[in-house]
Order: C-alpha cells, then sequence, then structure tokens
C-alpha cells in the first residue's frame, strides 16, 4: 500500500464516485479511488446493465437540469471511449408500439432524446480512463472512521491506511454501515428485483428500434421497461420500494410470488410476453433518503469529510451533474443546494420524487 498522500480520497466507485473522482481530478489535484468489491461490481446499485436516462422529473426542475446536463456529459463520455449508440425514435404510442396495451393510459411523453445508459460498462470504462489519467485505483473496504479533532487524517482497513487532504464518500446503500449514528436512520436501503424477459423467437418486438425505453404510470405502480440490448433480454421492474435490504449479505434471488405478480401485469399490457421465459433476474437496492432528494453534504464533525449519495432508485443518470457539482463545492466553495443538504433529511420515508 501506497504511503502517499492524495489530495483526495473517493471511497466507492460507483456511478457518484467515479464522476466526482473524474471532475476533482481534471483541477490536477492527486486523486485516489477506493472500492471494497471493484467498481459497478454486482451488488453496488450501479452494477445493473442499464439505467434509464430521462428529463421528466414533473415538478422536481432541479433533477431536470441535471438530467439536461448529464445528458451531453455522458454523450461526450460515449464519443472519447467509443460507446455512442443509436437514437431511439418518437412516434405515436399505440400505433408505434402495438406489443403494449396501455389501456389505462391518455396520455404520454416521449423524450427522443432519452433513453439508456449501459450503466456497468460506463462505470467501469469510466474509472479505466481514470487509471489512464492518473487517478490511483486502490481495492480498499475502508473501516467506518471514527470522530477524533475534527480532520480526518487517513482512513483504515485491515491495518492498511490511505491519507489524503480531503475524503468524500460515495458508498452509494454502504453510507448507513460507514456513518451508522448519522446515516442510519437517513439512508433506506431497500430490496429491488428485476427481470430479464425472453421474447418469442424471430421476434424484433422487443430490442430497439421496435421497443423504447418507457415507464408506466398506473394507479397502484411504476413499471419500467428498457428493450432487449445486447441479447439479454427485456428488462422489466417495478419502481416500488421493496424491503429493507443489505448491500453485502442479501439475499439476491427472486422469489415466485414476484413472479407471478409481474405475469399478472405482463397478461394485462404485453400479452406477447404473459408466458415468456425468464432468461435472468437481479435484486439489486435503491439507497432511498426519506423523500428521493439527494444527499451531498460535507459531515458536520469533520471539515474534511464529504458524504454523495441516496440517488435513491433515480441517481444514475445525474452522476456527471453531481460529480461536476461536488467538485465545484469542494474546489471552489460552490454554493450548496438546499435539498440536498443533511439538514433537510428526514428519518420517515415519504417518497416525493419520482
Ligand atoms: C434496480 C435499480 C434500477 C435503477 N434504475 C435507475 C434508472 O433507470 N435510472 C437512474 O438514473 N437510476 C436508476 N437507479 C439508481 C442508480 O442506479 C443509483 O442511484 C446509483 O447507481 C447510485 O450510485 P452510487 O455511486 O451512489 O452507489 P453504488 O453504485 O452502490 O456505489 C457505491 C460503491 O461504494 C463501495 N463501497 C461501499 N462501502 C465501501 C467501503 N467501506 N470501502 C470502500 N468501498 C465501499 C461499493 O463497493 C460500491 O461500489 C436504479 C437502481 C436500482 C437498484
Amino acid at each position: 500500500m501506497t504511503k502517499k498522500t492524495y489530495d483526495f480520497a473517493v471511497v466507492g466507485a460507483g456511478v457518484f464516485g467515479a464522476w466526482t473522482a473524474y471532475f476533482l481530478r481534471q483541477s490536477g489535484a492527486s486523486v485516489a479511488l477506493l472500492d471494497a468489491y471493484g467498481p459497478a461490481n454486482s451488488r453496488a446499485s450501479s452494477g445493473g446493465e442499464t439505467r434509464v436516462i430521462r428529463m421528466g422529473y414533473g415538478p422536481d426542475e432541479l433533477y431536470t437540469r441535471w438530467a439536461m446536463r448529464s445528458l451531453p456529459l455522458w454523450r461526450e463520455f460515449a464519443a472519447r471511449t467509443g460507446r455512442e449508440r443509436e437514437e431511439l425514435k418518437a412516434e405515436e404510442i399505440a400505433r408505434r408500439w402495438p406489443q403494449l396495451r396501455f389501456h389505462d393510459v391518455t396520455w404520454g411523453v416521449v423524450e427522443p432524446a432519452s433513453g439508456l445508459l449501459l450503466a456497468r460498462d460506463a462505470v467501469q470504462t469510466l474509472v479505466k480512463e481514470l487509471v489512464k489519467g492518473s487517478v490511483e485505483y486502490i481495492p480498499f473496504s475502508a473501516d467506518a472512521p471514527s470522530v477524533s479533532d475534527g480532520k480526518l487524517k487517513a482512513i483504515q482497513s485491515g491495518g492498511e491506511s490511505v491519507s489524503a487532504g480531503t475524503f468524500v464518500f460515495c458508498c452509494g446503500p454502504w453510507l448507513p454501515k460507514i456513518f451508522p449514528e448519522l446515516l442510519g436512520e437517513r439512508i433506506f436501503p431497500t430490496r429491488q428485483e428485476v427481470f430479464f424477459l425472453g421474447a418469442p423467437s424471430g421476434s424484433a418486438d422487443f430490442g430497439p428500434p421496435k421497443m423504447p425505453v418507457w415507464l408506466h404510470r398506473t394507479h397502484a405502480d411504476l413499471p419500467y421497461a428498457l428493450p432487449d440490448i445486447e441479447g439479454r433480454g427485456f428488462k422489466i421492474a417495478f419502481d416500488r420500494h421493496g424491503e429493507r435490504f443489505d448491500p453485502d449479505t442479501g439475499s439476491r434471488v427472486v422469489g415466485e410470488s414476484s413472479i407471478a405478480r409481474l405475469r399478472d401485469y405482463l397478461r394485462q399490457h404485453i400479452p406477447q410476453l404473459e408466458h415468456a421465459p425468464v432468461l435472468e433476474t437481479r435484486v439489486c437496492q435503491y439507497e432511498n433518503t426519506w423523500n428521493g432528494d439527494f444527499l451531498i453534504d460535507r459531515h458536520p464533525q469533520f471539515e474534511n469529510v464529504w458524504i454523495a449519495g441516496g440517488g435513491s432508485g433515480h441517481g444514475f443518470k445525474h452522476g456527471p451533474a453531481l460529480g461536476e457539482y461536488l467538485s465545484g463545492r469542494i474546489l471552489h466553495g460552490a454554493p450548496g443546494e438546499p435539498r440536498f443538504s443533511l439538514s433537510a433529511k428526514l428519518t420517515a420515508q415519504n417518497r416525493a420524487v419520482y
């Protein structure tokens, strides 16, 4: 283990940590990026194949602005690393997508410039790019820091340590374990199930360009789906909070009752897939704040420790804007958005941002 003292140590190489490391490094500072399980690993919230990027956030214009800021940064990144994809075109719902039966929908919004991000691949590629740009990636499982003199000098892991001037903890659903007193009741990791279905043989109905990314707001639920990308299957999930979940040890096996619920939805809305084979399932976790606003703030007891998390099931797309915002706060003392502050985080769940 190196004995160097970095300007910045970013703990957590998910989408928030990787983009924060990217912007800190742009300033010329020395940056270490650490992760206990690897960039966008299978336990991490950023470890899924794909994530939706959309601009629509209802009244929460702040997140629309952030998604609009993130999209060109994702595109620049994709162009730089040769990972650009064809856009999904938009037309009128029922005519364009006869394979979907949204009889309960009276209107929809099409975002021709939005679509999906190849999540795991993007974060892992970004971290490789960071390493080429002299960010040091270190496999390291940081112990919870103990509060001493108001300044954190080093983080520890089984006798090893990493020293830095400033620490940024981007540990997603692990944040309540690292800061139990501060965040134990402010970030709620919940179990989320995702299904990949096999389309009928010879059918092109469930891949691009015939199938878009879509979200369906029903009275009871928020199903969303992504087309079959790279032959992995048509992805569908329900954006409702599951039970509390441990990101280290929680079971990632899907229950039969969840599959029955899924089949009920398919029967009503995507009849071609009612009996489709489940090719793959994933159990991931959201790391919810009380209302869905991100947490991006300085630790109240350490002047040189920052925390970024609380992606709350919608954070991935915002990675670039978050990295830019946080590095601006740290490097230039840019003003903070009150909605992201620790003091705005309540302890009773009442979801408001979708
Ligand atoms: C099923 C599902 C669907 C989603 N869909 C969307 C979507 O469509 N669009 C969208 O924008 N967002 C979506 N999200 C949300 C988005 O994926 C998350 O908000 C985002 O990935 C959070 O990133 P993160 O970097 O904060 O956390 P993570 O990706 O979890 O990264 C945290 C990292 O910290 C590391 N770590 C933890 N503890 C330590 C430690 N002590 N020492 C060192 N390293 C540590 C972990 O190994 C991990 O790699 C979805 C999430 C899920 C689960």
